[in-house]
């Protein structure tokens, strides 16, 4: 399948806020993966106070970000959220990380207590233990829908699905949701909710391009086959999270 001349609109919410532990390099990744394939991938920054107009745009993403953050957003946050859903219910992709993933969810009752309203994407709710509760730290590997996925977390919200949520993926090694029920993230339609920072996509190109293959056919309302990239680096990188991975839930007791 020739792609080139092909174009996906990419709509990444508050960059300015919430781009913790790299989150920024999901865009990166997107947009080397479709430049390789002669797919032009256009970037809209959409921050507090922009219009988000679900129309313009064939996927949307939103990074992580301390509880300070997730505090400075939720107001815009929630003001968007009905044109989101309307994106969402589209079948508009969405990949939402950690902080951005939570606040996708009803609520996050976050360290000191405080609840920040979420839009509802997924049926789930965050509680943060508290200040002194240990935090969810450190790399993790899932079993998905896409293969084996890798990454690193860093939240201390816990995160429980409702029964209209199902989970991203199964941890192998790590913490997950909510380090108790063996899942993480959470998946609604085209809507992809995790934990994982590293960022995500650049270890993970069967992710990426399945949020690619996802927004062409958004776009263009049928199925566009990619043709495939080498992926020797990104693979070398993914095993090498993968036993870090391995080697570390080895060497690290597992938390009660
Ligand atoms: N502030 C949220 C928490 O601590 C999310 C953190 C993040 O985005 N890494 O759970």
């Amino acid at each position: 399948m020739d792609t080139s001349g092909l174009q996906i609109r990419v709509a990444h919410l508050y960059p300015d806020v919430m781009n913790i532990y790299g989150d920024r390099g999901n865009v990166i990744a997107l947009r080397y993966r479709c430049r390789a394939r002669g797919i032009e991938c256009a970037v809209v920054e959409i921050t507090i106070g922009d219009p988000f107009v679900p129309a313009e745009f064939d996927l949307l993403l939103v990074g992580g970000g301390q509880d300070r953050e997730q505090r400075r957003i939720a107001d815009d946050l929630v003001e968007k959220g009905p044109a989101i859903r309307d994106a969402v219910e589209s079948d508009m992709p969405v990949l939402a990380v950690c902080g951005g993933f939570q606040l996708f969810g009803h609520r996050y009752v976050d360290h000191q207590g405080g609840i920040i309203p979420g839009i509802g994407i997924f049926d789930l709710e965050t509680h943060h233990p508290g200040p002194r509760a240990d935090r969810s730290i450190g790399d993790v590997v899932l079993e998905t829908d896409f293969g084996e996925i890798v990454g690193f977390e860093n939240h201390g919200g816990r995160t429980y699905l409702g029964p209209g949520a199902v989970p991203f993926g199964t941890v192998v090694r790590g913490f997950g949701n909510n380090a108790s029920d063996g899942s993480e993230g959470a998946r609604y339609r085209n809507a992809i909710g995790t934990y994982l920072h590293g960022s995500v996509l650049p270890k993970n190109p069967a992710l990426a391009d399945a949020l690619i293959h996802l927004a062409l056919r958004h776009r263009y309302g049928r199925e566009i086959e990619l043709p495939p990239l080498d992926d020797a680096t990104e693979s070398r990188a993914h095993s090498s999270a993968s036993a870090v991975a391995a080697r570390r839930s080895r060497e690290t007791p597992a938390r009660s």
